[in-house]
């Protein structure tokens, strides 16, 4: 609720608004079409056979959101492509 508060959190948004809006304009020096820009969370986690003391701790619980975090971040991308879906 106080986001604020957190100097490490307010520092994270802070890289993210940056990595975004850097990313926008380079997207429009390449000609793109920004009205089909679409934004992806992702997140990688540590392998399942990891003996972190997370991912143990994940394993114990039987809950794998629990396991170490490799990568947090968003990807980019516009229009076709690059999607799941
Ligand atoms: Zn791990």
């Amino acid at each position: 609720m106080l986001f604020g508060k957190d100097p490490r959190k307010k520092v994270i948004l802070e890289r993210a608004m940056k990595q975004v809006e850097r990313m926008l304009r380079e997207l429009q020096d390449e000609g793109k079409d920004l009205t089909r820009f679409k934004l992806k969370k992702f997140q990688k986690t540590h392998f399942s056979n990891c003996t972190c003391a997370q991912c143990l701790e994940a394993k114990r619980k039987k809950d794998p959101h629990l396991r170490g975090i490799l990568e947090d971040g968003v990807k980019f991308y516009v229009g076709e492509g690059g999607g799941d879906e």
